[in-house]
């Protein structure tokens, strides 16, 4: 059985309490490592720590900062096949996922800020003759990150990344649910040669460590990446302290279909933007609506193919949908397949759980599963079930659409399949969404500011949206 450590001041230790939490494998039910149960003593030492590192990290080169950074990449693809057995064991996710998407993407994290912060600028305005006003942007100093189990590593460097590119020093908690990476990144941090306490990993559920990171009056911004209820109780904490707060959270996002699309690559792309990684993707699309006059077309040849989508042993390397995160999450899935059924839906395909055998026997799997028949406003199609589960759903016009697909209170993304070019620009402004994907999903430049509105979120993280929100602007006036 590991044990995975804090990362505080350069080093790996064990939690002050002596307390740990059980890790489990999905695949298997089993517990098989543990995790620190870091308390509010943890924090105090890693901010304390990070407090430290901070005069001189706010003052190093940008070339040195570049240097570290681009040797954590490095290390990071070194180590890829070892991280993404890692991610794979721990969140359930097909190993060829966890290699192509998840660990590729935690190196390009850190190469893209390494870069990025080579060339972020700041503005100056100068007032005739008179004065020139220009801006500084200053490092705030120890920042908070917290992510979620869906993308372990590649949410946790995308927070990161900027943060410490910006000179900022950082107390960190990746999801209890899914800690094996970032424990894993700590030792290539250490190998990396990172200066101590500019980045200090703590372990911990949300409500006592998470917490104590949100609630600590010297952490001055928290990055939150997660539910929107945990979002609301950290902005709760958080406003009156007057803390910098970004917030990604939620989503319930339409994938809308039109008679006029590439029928096959939409097939396709649909099939993966609906069950990538179980459905556990914020920007899976999980309400599907086709145009009528293709929908018994769609509807047969989505079913066919998603009943040949086995779901199997992440580990394997033809997986194409491995097991669900946790008890917790594979029983609100199965609850909400049962609401749908209450509200009056029809199960087309999946439904129920799968049973595996041998030592997967106790695992937590969920065929992927196609509902029809509901109402756009019933609680299936407007609560988050974030599962392998998607509803489809007919409409006429383009107005019925967009009240249907606009009608939840969440906005993080959004998938239009047309040619129609006039009609796709048209979706694309009166989407109520922080992204729109036109005949593709998922494409990711990291430059484009990410995020969502509505209940999806507050802030927006990539690019140098990022790097803006880990410093703060200051005015400077000086007269002619
Ligand atoms: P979660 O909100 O339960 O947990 C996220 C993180 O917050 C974890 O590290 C957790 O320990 C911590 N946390 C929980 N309660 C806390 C508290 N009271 N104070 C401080 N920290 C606390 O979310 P999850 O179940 O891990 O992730 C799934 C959710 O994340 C889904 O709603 C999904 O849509 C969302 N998500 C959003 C994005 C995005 O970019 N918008 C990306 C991925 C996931």
């Amino acid at each position: 059985m590991q044990t995975i450590s804090n990362y505080i001041n350069g080093q790996l230790n064990p939690p002050v309490s002596g307390k740990y939490l059980d890790n489990y494998n999905p695949a298997t039910g089993m517990v098989y490592s543990l995790i620190p149960d870091s308390d509010e003593q943890d924090v105090a030492l890693a901010y304390a720590s990070a407090a430290a590192a901070f005069p001189s990290w706010s003052k190093t080169s940008v070339e040195e900062k570049f240097k570290i950074m681009m040797r954590v990449a490095d290390l990071i693809e070194e180590h890829l096949e070892m991280l993404a057995q890692a991610e794979s064991i721990d969140n359930g996710k097909p190993i060829g996922l966890a290699r192509m998407m998840d660990i590729p993407r935690a190196a390009s994290n850190f190469r893209f800020y390494a870069q990025a912060i080579t060339q972020f600028s700041s503005e100056a305005h100068q007032m005739e003759d008179s004065h020139l006003n220009y801006t500084l942007r200053q490092p705030i100093g120890v920042v908070g990150c917290i992510s979620p189990w869906n993308l372990p590593l590649y949410l946790f460097t995308w927070k990161i990344a900027p943060a410490i590119a910006a000179g900022n020093c950082v107390v960190a908690k990746p999801s209890e649910v899914t800690p094996m990476t970032a424990f894993l990144l700590s030792k290539i941090c250490i190998e990396a040669g990172m200066p101590a306490g500019v980045l200090n990993i703590v372990h911990g559920n949300g409500p006592k460590t998470g917490m104590s990171i949100v609630a600590h009056p010297h952490i001055h911004a928290i990055s939150f990446t997660g539910g929107t209820k945990t979002g609301a109780a950290i902005a709760q904490v958080a406003a009156p302290m007057f803390k910098k707060l970004s917030l990604e959270l939620g989503g319930k996002n339409p994938n809308i279909i039109f008679a006029d699309c590439d029928f096959d690559e939409m097939i396709a792309t649909t099939l993966r933007s609906s069950f990538a990684n179980q459905g556990q993707i914020c920007l899976c699309g999980s309400r599907i609506f086709v145009e009528k006059s293709i929908y018994e077309k769609f509807k047969t040849a989505f079913i066919a193919k998603v009943a040949k989508m086995q779901v199997g042993n992440p580990l394997d390397e033809q997986t194409k949908m491995g097991a669900i995160v946790s008890k917790q999450h594979f029983e609100k899935i199965l609850s909400y397949i049962e609401l749908a059924k209450e509200e009056g839906g029809k199960i087309l395909c999946g439904g129920s759980a799968v049973k595996m055998e041998g030592e997967l026997e106790h695992g937590w799997y969920i065929q992927p599963t196609v509902i029809e028949g509901l109402t756009y406003d019933c609680r299936t199609n407007q609560e988050e079930i974030f599962g392998p589960v998607v509803t489809i759903t007919p409409f006429e016009t383009e107005e019925e659409v967009l009240k249907m697909a606009n009608s939840v209170s969440y906005g993080l993304s959004s998938s239009v399949w047309t040619q129609d070019l006039r009609r796709a620009h048209r979706m694309a402004s009166l989407i109520q969404a922080g992204i729109v994907w036109i005949n593709c999903w998922l494409v990711r430049d990291l430059r484009t500011p990410f995020g969502g509105i509505k209940h999806s979120g507050v802030g927006r993280e990539g690019g140098f949206e990022a790097l803006r929100f880990f410093t703060e602007p200051k005015n400077v006036c000086l007269k002619l």
